[in-house]
């Protein structure tokens, strides 16, 4: 039996201390140690890392705190289109959906593409098409309705800007500030075997069916038995130009970097150096993990089985 550990991210960037109520601080930490417990129980039981990070991603895509799922942002069209990916590390297989709507967990339907279709990637209707035959739960569109969103979405939908923010709760912070809000999981399982996951509804007021790194399978999304499993959250463009998640997985594979040296390396040096801003969630499979930001904050939190349990957001 190996080492097993279980890491969660729900968005990174600038969540500063000085912009949080403590109310709306421990709801945060308090829906990150739900979710982390929940995927953790799936490893303790001897389940696998693609079960355990599934069951975490479940409850952060229902909570409306997180761009993910029920909390995701507004499109341009005042829509919610929503990016997903998991891989499983022990045989590389993968499965991604892109600009989904009405799906009430965008990463069921992912891990349906990975298990029950001949392909890795689905994009809008015909996505929506697959998760109807594959009797994915589909919700209305208020349910994907937060009047924080609607807000948000409000102050610049009538302008070409976008947004990568989180939650706002202050509206002339919304364009000062960016914040992201995907939510991610890593595990690394009792047999060794890791995997990764995303989830995100992407940037408040996108358009042109603009989709991010968080479903691209090596930029968002990465899991390799072999080196690491990745989860990224930041402005995607940049994780996508870097190839970010593969880019951990080469360092390592290929230099013999360590999963924290790797992902130190691409974080705070090659996504720096094109101005991309954000962080990353890592584990190998002897069950290290390492969580990685040049933001002021990423919601975040780690559990493995030598009793370490932690939930944080500061840098
Ligand atoms: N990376 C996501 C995207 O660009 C946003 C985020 O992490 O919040 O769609």
């Amino acid at each position: 039996m190996s080492d097993y550990s279980m890491v969660l991210h729900g968005g990174a960037g600038t969540i500063l201390k000085e912009d949080m109520t403590p109310e709306l601080e421990s709801a945060y930490l308090n829906a990150l140690q739900i979710a982390l417990d929940a995927g953790f129980a799936v490893l303790e039981q001897g389940g696998t890392a693609v079960n355990a990070i599934k069951a975490a991603i479940v409850i952060l895509e229902d909570n409306v705190l997180f761009n993910a799922g029920r909390g995701a942002v507004f499109t341009k069209k005042g829509v919610q289109e929503m990016d997903a990916a998991i891989m499983d590390g022990s045989d590389l297989s993968a499965g991604a959906v892109a600009g989904v709507r009405n799906v009430r967990n965008p990463i069921m339907l992912a891990t349906e593409v990975m298990r029950n279709s001949n392909h890795v990637f689905l994009s809008g209707k015909g996505a929506n098409d697959f998760a109807i035959k594959q009797g994915i739960k589909l919700e209305p569109d208020e349910y994907f309705y937060s009047a924080f969103r609607y807000d948000q979405w409000k102050a610049i939908r009538d302008s070409d800007n976008y947004s990568l923010d989180h939650t706002n709760h202050h509206l002339e912070e919304l364009l000062r500030d960016k914040k992201f809000g995907t939510v991610g999981a890593v595990a690394c399982d009792s047999n060794g075997n890791i995997a990764a996951a995303t989830s995100t509804g992407g940037m408040t007021n996108k358009k042109y069916g603009r989709i991010g790194d968080s479903p691209v399978i090596g930029c968002g999304t990465y899991a390799n038995n072999k080196t690491c499993a990745i989860s990224c959250t930041g402005h995607g463009e940049m994780f996508i130009r870097t190839v970010a998640a593969y880019d951990v997985s080469c360092l390592m594979e290929y230099k013999g970097l360590s999963l924290q040296e790797a992902m130190n390396e691409v974080v705070n040096h090659k996504l720096i150096n094109i101005g991309g801003e954000g962080g990353m969630i890592g584990v190998d499979a002897k069950g290290n993990h390492a969580m990685v930001l040049n933001s002021a904050g990423m919601y975040r939190g780690v559990r493995n089985n030598k009793g370490f349990s932690e939930v944080s957001i500061y840098k």
